[in-house]
């Protein structure tokens, strides 16, 4: 018999604030030590309250603007019950009766073509700490607790791992590009839920969850295995399947259980009582949608639009840095599709040479606006251009005291051109003399040292016409 795998997945996402979800703590990657992050307030102490971080709700909101989510206009906290070490109050605030985002779609794109995964909601919550085994000690670190997350659910929509890929890639840029998350490696963990049913049937198997997946290949490693053995199972009689959590061992490849999938009723949920309902009237909402950074693919049109080749928007929509240099220097006035030119062929070749690549570019919207307004004004033409911009990229030059010190920004008329012309054929009469025989290769030579003479300003296409003409 055919299966079809059947996918859902929550996601976790750490979020990019400059302090914790409910108290004033740094992020935990602010910490060096561990427990460097740490306040009454995050370490459970008895009496101690939990402050609302606005911001939290605000980057939610706009997670949830770009899954194309309804925005829950009111929207409450609940404590999930539960003990364990790196969980000092025992409980997690999280959100389980009125989340703040439900309802949205997301386009993903594979081999197979396009899907729809329909997100059933985003909800805000706090991490929890983190356990150290050394030897026979355990240690707890509780940096990492409170740190806002948001948690995206998806219906099960999925039908392969490479839709689950292509869903987790465009989230991390959407997020990226939307100052949400940087989703560095561990801010993005996933629960990945899976049944099989046979190909054409409604119903859904029965579904095993996998915690706590960072790496994608390991998502697509466990996917694999875990859809197989559900197959085996029900094909072979191999094993009952039952409803539990499992975790993935990345040295064997393989799936084991965890525990038993616990139940709504295992954690006596509860209102949090401790934190008010948060109402977003229409002035907020507003006020967070004029601020959304434009989606992925609204992004990836916009580039389109103003001639940027799909090789060029793919680079630029998987780095976000580059993608806000370019959008900057446009900002500043520049041509888009020259910009991106400068910045991903030009920017990206000098770095190149030092083995570097575009990620370690430090340059400012308003220095490459400057370079590039002082070739498109010609002040200098593109050569110049150029050395300026391995000058300010090598040893960070200020590009007009760059020009002017070197004599690059010299303006040069046709006549300053014509005299430096007359000059050099005055002076290579043997080159003259070789190409009015009709050795083509000699007006190299003139051209080269009229260049020269210019030091590399004026516009290369003058000077080969006007010293053609006066050859002829
Ligand atoms: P719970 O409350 O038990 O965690 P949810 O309804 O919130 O269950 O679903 C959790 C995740 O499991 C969702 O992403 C959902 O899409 C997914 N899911 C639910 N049923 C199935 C199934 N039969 N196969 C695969 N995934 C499923
Ligand atoms: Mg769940
Ligand atoms: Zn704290």
């Amino acid at each position: 018999m055919k299966y079809e795998v059947v996918i859902g997945l929550e996601t976790h996402v750490e979020l990019s604030t400059e302090s914790k979800i409910f108290c004033s703590c740094g992020g935990h990657s602010a910490a060096n030590e561990p427990n460097d992050c740490v306040c009454p307030a995050c370490s459970g102490m008895p009496g101690m309250l939990p402050v609302m971080n606005k911001r939290v709700v605000e980057l939610a909101v706009t997670a949830g603007i770009m899954l194309n989510c309804n925005i829950s206009r009111y929207t409450t906290f609940d404590k999930k019950n539960y003990y364990y070490p790196d969980l000092p109050c025992a409980y997690q605030i999280t959100q389980l009766n009125h989340p703040i985002c439900t309802d949205g779609c997301v386009t993903v794109k594979t081999s197979e073509g396009a899907r729809d995964i329909r997100i059933k909601q985003i909800h805000m919550e706090e991490d929890a700490g983190k356990l150290v085994h050394s030897g026979n000690s355990s240690y707890v670190d509780f940096n990492r607790t409170s740190v806002p997350l948001i948690e995206i659910v998806t219906q099960p929509d999925f039908r392969s791992a490479e839709e689950v890929l292509a869903y987790l890639g465009k989230l991390k840029s959407m997020f990226r590009s939307g100052g949400i998350s940087e989703c560095e490696e561990g801010a993005m963990r996933c629960d990945v839920n899976i049944s099989v049913r046979p190909e054409g049937s409604e119903e859904f198997g029965v579904r095993t969850e996998i915690k706590n997946m960072s790496s994608f290949e390991a998502i697509e490693k466990a996917i694999r295995y875990e859809s197989q053995r559900h197959i085996d199972a029900l094909e072979f009689d191999l094993e009952e399947l039952v409803q539990e959590t499992r975790r993935f061992d990345d040295a064997t490849g393989k799936t084991m259980a965890m525990r038993n999938k616990e139940t709504e009723a295992d954690y006596r949920y509860f209102p949090d009582a401790n934190l008010m309902p948060i109402v977003i009237d229409d002035e907020w909402l507003e006020e967070i949608k004029a601020n959304k950074p434009v989606a992925v693919d609204e992004k990836a049109e916009q580039y389109r639009e103003v001639g940027i080749s799909e090789k060029e928007i793919e680079m630029l929509i998987s780095n976000h840095k580059i993608a806000r240099l370019l959008d900057e220097t446009v900002a500043e006035g520049c041509n888009p599709k020259d910009t991106a030119a400068w910045i991903l062929t030009d920017c990206a070749g000098v770095l190149r040479k030092d083995g570097k690549t575009l990620n370690e570019l430090d340059m400012t919207a308003k220095t490459l606006a400057a370079i590039i307004k002082m070739v498109d004004s010609g002040t200098i033409n593109r050569n110049a251009g150029k050395k300026v911009l391995i000058a300010v990229v090598e040893k960070g030059v200020d590009p007009e005291a760059y020009c002017k010190e070197q004599g690059l920004d010299r303006k040069v008329d046709s006549s300053a051109i014509e005299s430096v012309i007359d000059k050099v054929i005055a002076e290579n009469s043997q080159a003259v003399e070789d190409f009015r025989n009709g050795k083509v290769k000699a007006m190299q030579a003139l051209f080269g040292a009229c260049m020269k003479e210019l030091r590399g300003a004026g516009d290369p296409a003058m000077i080969k016409e006007l010293l053609e003409s006066k050859l002829k």
